[in-house]
């Protein structure tokens, strides 16, 4: 951290919390799961993953390396064309999605306490997340009964058009470490109602909660083969698995920069993706707002996981009338947000993920401040054992400032001044970035001028990150391609096929000449 740059005298940043329990629990030991089979990577390999609150031993796991990633494929592509899976009844894929649902309620807290240890979220965040799960793998088996294709009865009276939906094949699935069980939730279980199979390469700093879901699909009853965990790191496993030849889809959550790099293997491949990237999403606030409801949405909004969500509302767009007391505010209410020890009951903000995340939020913040913006609370890391970084507000921030284009993915808050709804329409729209936004007003024709105008894949109105299995998912421009969640997820996992039916006598194309 560069103090030189932090030259005027702050408010103190909120304390760490004091007192939480220490972590208790096995090491978590997984392998690869292969064709229905636990076993080690086969040149043996092994790597370990240390809790980056406590610093203790959390879990090991297998490294795979691109022969495991061949033999994972291999077993998902006989399961597709030889398995049961592919052919099976919705209903009776229903059934096994609903088991699943139910093999993740009884192992909540298991799972909850990994989740927290390796990615250093709150406990108690970890628990509602583990526990929403239940309803994405419920609702996904909802729509493997109700998946339908579509019949054409108006082409005249020798021809029915039929058109199938049938599973595309066998499905990559590469997952981030900021969401790891919820994010494969939005995933899989639509890949799996619509009768593909899969390969899932989770985070190598996140693989628990992958590798407990396995299990638990294995006791619900999913066959060998149909789902298979390949773990390891990005190059080594996910490039072989995104490159390989057997792979029809490739669905990805993580960065652009990775996200761009297998959104071009995929296309030179000629394979479907379905990538979900970053953002640097805008909240838009009016001085005619809820003005409580929205301090305490901006602070959620920003510090929720620590800032490292794609959906983190990190660019606040305030009218410029209020600016300063907004900046205020926020600054008041950020010094009180609950943070420290994820395991500690009263932990609303954790532990960033890595002392490489750390390293990045700490240079973006630096390069804000040196290009004039004002540092007005935190930016710095705790002198603590663990990883933990100052809530951080940053104001006086123009629109063409790096920390204002930039996804920063921590808990740092920009404020842009704004001075009609145009203006903020055109600078919230001012990024490479597109995945959400928000807009707080009284005003119904604010909120819609606002909603309509900006380039985003959710907008929320009066509210912040609230979401539903039932409402799509995604983002435009940098933010990524397609839509997870929704009625149409499933669907992303088919490809149609058409059927011509004639009947009746055919109008011959050409009849050869009667002999003389
Ligand atoms: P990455 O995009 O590198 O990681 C996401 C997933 O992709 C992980 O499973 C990773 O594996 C894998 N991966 C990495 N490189 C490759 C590759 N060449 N081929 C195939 N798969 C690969 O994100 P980071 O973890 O490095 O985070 C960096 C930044 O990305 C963050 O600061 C944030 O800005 C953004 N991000 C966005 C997320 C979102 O929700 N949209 C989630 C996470 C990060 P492994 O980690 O095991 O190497």
């Amino acid at each position: 951290m560069n103090q030189a740059t932090h030259n005027e005298a702050l408010p103190a940043a909120p304390t760490l919390l004091a007192g939480a329990p220490k972590p208790d629990h096995a090491v978590f030991h997984g392998q690869l799961y292969i064709d229905g089979a636990w076993r080690e990577a086969l040149d043996g390999a092994r790597f370990e993953r240390r809790s980056p609150a406590h610093g203790h031993l959390v879990s090991t796991f297998a490294e795979a390396t691109a022969s495991d990633v061949d033999a994972a494929i291999s077993a998902a592509e006989r399961a597709f064309h030889d398995g049961p899976w592919a052919g099976m009844k919705g209903v009776e894929r229903a059934r096994i999605l609903l088991a699943v649902a139910d093999g993740i309620k009884a192992r909540v807290d298991e799972m909850a306490l990994l989740e927290a240890l390796e990615t250093g979220k709150p406990l108690a965040q970890a628990r509602g997340e583990v526990g929403g799960c239940v309803d994405l793998w419920q609702y996904a088996a909802s729509l493997a009964r109700t998946l339908s294709g579509d019949a054409y009865d108006s082409l005249g009276q020798d021809m029915l058009g039929i058109v199938l939906r049938q599973p595309i094949g066998v499905v990559g699935l590469i997952t981030p470490w900021n969401f790891p069980i919820w994010i494969l939730s939005q995933k899989l279980p639509f890949a799996l109602a619509a009768g593909c199979t899969c390969v899932v390469k989770p985070s190598e700093l996140t693989s628990s909660t992958t590798a407990i879901l396995m299990q638990i699909l294995e006791q619900a009853g999913v066959p060998p083969g149909v789902v298979n965990l390949v773990t390891g790191q990005g190059p080594t496993v996910g490039q072989p698995l995104a490159e390989h030849r057997a792979i029809a889809m490739l669905s990805f959550t993580g960065s652009t920069r990775v996200g761009s790099l297998l959104g071009g293997i995929a296309s030179k491949g000629l394979k479907k993706v379905a990538l979900e990237l970053g953002g640097k999403n805008p909240q838009i606030v009016f001085p005619d707002c809820d003005w409580d409801a929205m301090i305490d949405a901006v602070v959620f909004g920003v510090y929720f996981n620590a800032g490292e969500c794609c959906n983190s509302g990190s660019r606040v767009l305030v009218h410029a009338s209020i600016a300063e007391r907004f900046a205020q505010a926020v600054v008041e209410r950020s010094r009180q947000v609950p943070i420290g020890d994820p395991l500690h009951p009263d932990c609303k903000v954790g532990a960033i993920v890595s002392e490489q995340q750390m390293n990045d939020i700490l240079g973006n913040i630096d390069r804000g401040v040196a290009a004039g913006a004002r540092l007005r609370l935190g930016g710095q890391r705790y002198d603590a054992d663990g990883l933990y970084l100052q809530p951080t507000v940053i104001s006086d921030v123009t629109p063409e400032m790096p920390i204002a284009r930039d996804e920063v993915f921590g808990p740092v808050l920009v404020i842009i001044p704004f001075d009609d709804a145009r203006q903020a329409v055109r600078i919230a729209n001012d990024t490479a970035y597109g995945l959400s936004a928000a807009v707080w007003s009284r005003d119904i024709d604010t909120c819609l001028t606002v909603a309509r105008g900006v380039h985003a894949g959710t907008v929320w109105v009066n509210t912040f990150l609230d979401g539903y299995p039932e409402l799509p998912f995604g983002g435009v421009k940098a933010s990524g391609v397609g839509r997870e969640l929704g009625k149409q997820a499933v669907e992303d996992y088919t490809e149609t096929k058409t059927i011509q039916l004639h009947m009746g006598g055919r109008t011959n194309w050409w009849l050869p000449r009667p002999a003389p």
